[in-house]
């Protein structure tokens, strides 16, 4: 998975850019990847979205702030760039004339919205507030998936400051009304062509911002805190699985509670099985000789090895089930099935008393042996003498 992209890059804007720069370099890519505009460009859709994503990021203080202390993790989306827990589709809710519309002298309520993040919800500034969710992608072998495993997660997470307890302002300083937008959480910005409502750049919609910032948290109100947590892998779990860790993420604001922290699983392909739902494939090397003769195959299943018997004369590619030798079932249901495959292996560094033995049997041997290869024999017989008949 590619390395997901500084909020920056993507706007195409330094660190240090304004409020409006941040804005206006948005606002172009909005317009060039409006999926809307480019209904036949699936990459338009990623790419909108990735803008809106570093957009909604870098627009609001608060949140720009944590982003540039903690990076990607500090906003909620996960080092690998997971993230299911956030809903970006009312980006896509907004249609291009909403964009236009504002852009044209419309100023509407729709562009308003797109910007000033109506979805969201509007807490008191100086009430608790919960913890972000957060989510993060792990990488498991494939056995910790089939048997179940613990693994120790070391990580480093926001948490409430603990010198200003959350609110971000330094001892003995308050909150103050936001001098920006007098309150309301809202400017209106753009004048001449167009004007837009949006969410005030200084106080990020609150209302209020802290009159001297705390010097530990610098006005973010949260620390980077390491920590170490347990995550118990349960057994039968599968890629793309999504455990939850309750209260485990992000720490709340002013006493607020903890948000919980979500881990994606990806398994590591196994050299030996392949899995399909809580079925496993596995090939099984056997010597033709063997086939010819009929004997005994060892399988491997998760338990260990299992000991089958073959029929004289099983053919190559021939798959045995064996029921309930699967991975366990998630959910307590029934195990899956382990499927094996007889792949024939040729022997190979005959010495000369193996070849004029498999010479002998050649010998011995007739087209009654063989009676897929008489059955093919005859098809192509039918074949030839039809394009014989055409061909005239
Ligand atoms: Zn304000
Ligand atoms: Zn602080």
């Amino acid at each position: 998975m590619a390395e997901k992209r500084d909020y920056y890059e993507v706007l195409g804007v330094s660190k240090t850019a304004s409020a409006d720069e941040i804005k206006s370099a948005y606002r172009k890519l909005a317009m060039k990847w409006h999926p809307d505009r480019n209904p036949d460009n699936p990459e338009a859709k990623t790419k909108f979205q990735e803008a809106s994503e570093a957009y909604e990021v870098l627009s609001n203080p608060e949140k720009r702030q944590r982003y540039d202390q903690f990076g990607h993790q500090g906003v909620n989306f996960g080092p690998g760039g997971f993230d299911f827990g956030r809903d970006f589709s009312h980006f896509q809710d907004v249609d291009l004339g909403d964009i236009l519309g504002a852009f044209f002298g419309g100023g509407g309520g729709g562009f308003g919205d797109f910007f000033g993040g109506g979805h969201r919800h509007r807490a008191d500034p100086n009430g608790p507030q919960p913890g972000d969710d957060m989510t993060m992608e792990l990488e498991i072998d494939f056995d910790e998936a089939v048997f179940g495993s613990e693994r120790t997660l070391n990580l480093t997470l926001p948490d409430q400051c603990p010198d200003c307890n959350g609110t971000g302002a330094a001892r003995g300083s308050a909150r103050k009304t936001c001098p920006t937008c007098g309150g309301h959480g809202q400017v209106i910005s753009g004048g001449g062509f167009f004007q837009v409502r949006q969410t005030c750049p200084r106080c990020g919609g609150a209302g209020t911002v802290v009159e001297k910032p705390c010097p530990t948290c610098r006005g973010a109100g949260q620390v980077k805190k390491p920590r170490q947590l347990t995550l118990r892998i349960p057994k039968g779990i599968d890629s793309g699985a999504r455990l939850r860790l309750s209260g485990k993420g992000g720490g709340g604001l002013r006493g607020g509670p903890p948000g919980d922290l979500y881990v994606v699983l990806r398994v590591r392909p196994s050299e030996i099985f392949e899995r399909e739902d809580n079925d496993l494939y596995v090939n099984v090397p056997v010597s033709p000789v063997t086939a010819a003769l009929g004997g005994s195959v060892d399988i491997p299943t998760p338990d260990g090895i299992a000991n089958v018997k073959i029929a004289a004369g099983t053919p190559n590619g021939k798959m045995l089930r064996l029921r309930g030798k699967g991975v366990a079932d998630l959910r307590g249901g029934s195990p899956g099935d382990l499927v094996a495959r007889i792949v024939f292996e040729v022997p190979q560094r005959l010495t000369g008393k193996q070849r004029s033995a498999l010479e002998d049997l050649e010998k011995s041997l007739d087209p009654s042996n063989f009676p897929e290869a008489q059955t093919f024999a005859a098809r192509l017989k039918t074949f030839y003498a039809h394009k014989d008949k055409l061909s005239k």
